[in-house]
This record gives structure tokens, sequence and C-alpha cells, in this order.
């Protein structure tokens, strides 16, 4: 029987090992030593944001992003349905209601034409999320932003080194959160961070992550010693999975031209089934230069995608489909949402089917994975 190819298998460089049995002989463990500062250092020389800070997952970049912005009981937050929860929690979690806008279909964004007409006076952020590392349209969003004084936290968990007109996912919202987490890209097990753009909200922004303290300002020399002097939690990831993913971000480059290439395959193997429209596959706009985050088809309906999953399945070949929407959830229920209020989202969201993506991915797995889609889709 054939080899079962999984969906996911997370990367490893080989010099993980190596950084984190050096900082096992130097006893330092704790945030914020040589990996922990030099990850936050190499993603903002390379992406020109103002400020990083290393947290313990994009889900925790984006509770220390929601708080930053001030936002309360009765406040608004636009985001997508089509997201992981963490992007609704972060806010929902302080309070404030969810207020879902409908996707493109060529992307899966957020559909910048809509958000205009979500707007209240309660309105205080736009959460764009950049699905697949495929930029959501931020020059449109951004100037709505500024033309109503909302703050724009971008959930660019999928968007580690991918660019909008040349500038970086996670550099160009207020704020902007990283996902380091064993399914993305560059990956640390669980691990994340959290992009300041704003540099007015810096300082509060350390606090936060310090337990509530100053200690921060303590530790460069600013004060000579640290208190508590705001509500903080604690968003400081640990020295040894900084190690970790210190030799991933070093090797971004290789491990994003590998991921070029199982995209690059994967297209040009479905671009004759495509043709025939017997499935649809991703679209990048002009102007955005994707990570290759991960490979998705869109079936022509419900029924067709759940049997190529089963059929996938069947012949050993693990495929999966994401998101339930959020706002045919329960929780998105209790916001008052029912089922066909964002018709794109329940439509697209419906017929997705994500390939298995890998970087040690073979050529003979990618072209079974190739064969038997085809093999399906011709047999109906
Ligand atoms: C993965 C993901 C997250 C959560 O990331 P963690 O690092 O696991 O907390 C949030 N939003 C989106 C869009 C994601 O894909």
């Amino acid at each position: 029987m054939a080899q079962e190819i999984p969906f996911n298998r997370p990367f490893i460089t080989g010099k993980e090992i190596e950084y984190i049995a050096r900082i096992i002989a130097d006893r330092k463990l704790s945030a914020d030593g040589f990996y922990t500062t030099g990850c936050a250092r190499l993603l903002q020389d390379r992406f020109d944001i103002k400020k990083v800070l290393m947290t313990p997952s994009c889900t925790g970049a984006l509770e220390m992003a929601a708080v930053l912005s001030g936002i309360g009981p009765g406040d608004e937050v636009i985001l997508p349905s089509f997201t992981f929860s963490s992007t609704a929690n972060a806010f929902v979690r302080l309070g404030a209601s969810p207020v879902f806008v409908d996707i493109r279909p060529d992307t899966l964004n957020l559909d910048e034409s809509l958000i205009e007409g979500a707007i209240t006076a309660r309105t205080r952020a736009i959460v764009p999320v950049h699905y697949n590392g495929v930029s959501c349209e931020m020059n449109a969003i951004s100037d709505l932003a500024g033309r109503h004084g909302l703050m724009v936290i971008e959930d660019a968990a999928q968007g580690v080194n991918a660019f909008y007109h040349r500038r970086a996912l996670g550099s160009i919202g207020d704020l902007g959160a990283y996902s380091f987490h064993d399914t993305k890209n560059y990956v640390a097990g669980e691990c994340g961070a959290l992009c300041i753009n704003n540099p007015e909200l810096l300082e509060r922004a350390e606090i936060i992550r310090e337990k509530g303290t100053n200690r921060s300002k303590f530790v460069r020399g600013e004060v000579d010693k640290y208190t508590w002097v705001q509500i903080g939690s604690s968003y400081l990831p640990s020295e040894i999975v900084c190690a970790f993913l210190y030799a991933q971000l070093e090797m971004m480059d290789a491990i994003s031209e590998r991921r070029r290439q199982i995209h690059d395959f994967y297209y040009t193997g479905l671009s004759s089934l495509a043709d025939e429209h017997l499935l649809g596959l991703p679209v990048t706009p002009e102007g955005c230069s994707t990570n290759y985050h991960l490979f998705y088809i869109l079936l022509p309906d419900r029924d067709t995608r759940n049997g190529l999953l089963a059929y996938l399945k069947d012949n050993r070949i693990r495929a999966t489909f994401h998101y339930v929407p959020l706002h045919s959830s329960p929780m998105g229920r209790k916001f008052g949402y029912k089922e066909s209020d964002l018709p794109l989202t329940e439509d697209l969201s419906a017929r997705l089917l994500r390939l298995p993506f890998f970087n040690d991915i073979t050529e003979p797995e990618q072209s079974r994975v190739v064969d038997q889609i085809t093999a399906f889709l011709r047999s109906r």
C-alpha cells in the first residue's frame, strides 16, 4: 500500500539543536537573551518594522494588540469571519463585539469595499487577516482607518516574509502579529511576535509583556529599579523556543524558495483542471508578493469538496479544509449572527480544500496528489 502523505510536517534546518545546546551551556533560559533579541532584530531589520517583541504565540501578540488599542466593553472591531478563532478572541475577551465582513472571492481576504458600510460610532479597529500570505488591500484599508480614526491591527500570522507593494505584511498597520506555530512557514512549535509600527504604543507594549512592570526600562538602565506600573501579563517566550526559531529565520530565503517550488508544482499540475473549470486555483493580485504559505483549491460545490477529501483519505493523502466561519460557530451565534449573513464566506469555505504542503514533500508525492485529484474530478 502507498505510504501516507501527511498534511504537514514541520521543517527542521538542523541548526536548532546546536543553538539550544549553546543556551543550555550558558544557563540563560528565560526571555530576551541572545536568541530572543536576535529573532526580534532579524525581523525588524528585514521587514523594516520599528520594533518587534517576541511573544509565546500569535494569539498572545493579538491579545497584546487588543489591550494596546484600548478596546473595551461596547466597542466594535471589524474582521473577517473566514479566520481562526484567535483573531476574534483577542477583542472579545475584553468585552468588544466582532463585526464580521465578507471576503473577496479571489483572495479570500476582507472585501475592502464592504468595510465602510460596517463602520459605526462604536467601531475602534479594523483587523485585516492576510490569508495565505496574500495581502489585503492595505491602501484602501489604511485610508478608511485614517478617515474614521480607527486602529489597524494586521493578523499576519500567515504573512511572515510576504509583501504588499514592497512593504512587509505586519509592518503596515499600527500593529501586526506573526505566528511561528508548527503549521506556519518558519516554526518553533509555539511562538509569535508583535510588530509595533506606531512608536507611541511601544512603552505600554513592553509593560504589558513584562507582567505590568517597567522591567524593560530597568534592563536598559533607564530606571534604577523596576516596579508594578500597570495591568499586564506575561507575553515572554522562552529563550529555548527562540533559539529554535533563530535557526529557522536564518534560513528564511531557502525555506521560501522551496515553498515556491512546491506551489509551482501544484499550480502547473492542476492548471489543466482549472482551464476545464473543474477547480479554482489561488490568485495573487498585482502588487502582492506571497510567501507561499499554503496551497488550496476551490471545488465546484461542497459535495465535490467533501467527496474529494474522503477519496484522498482512502488513497492515503491527508488534505484538510478550513475555516468553519466564525459567524456560524456557537460563539458567532451568541453575537447574533446566523447562517446566510455572509454568503461568500459560507460558499468559499464550503468549497475549499488544502493540499499537503511542507518543505520536504517530494515530487513523486506531489505527483500522487495531483494524479488522485485528476482521477477523482475526471471520473465525475
Ligand atoms: C495560526 C493563526 C493564528 C494563531 O497563531 P498561534 O501562533 O498558533 O497563536 C491566528 N490567526 C491566523 C490567521 C492564523 O493562521
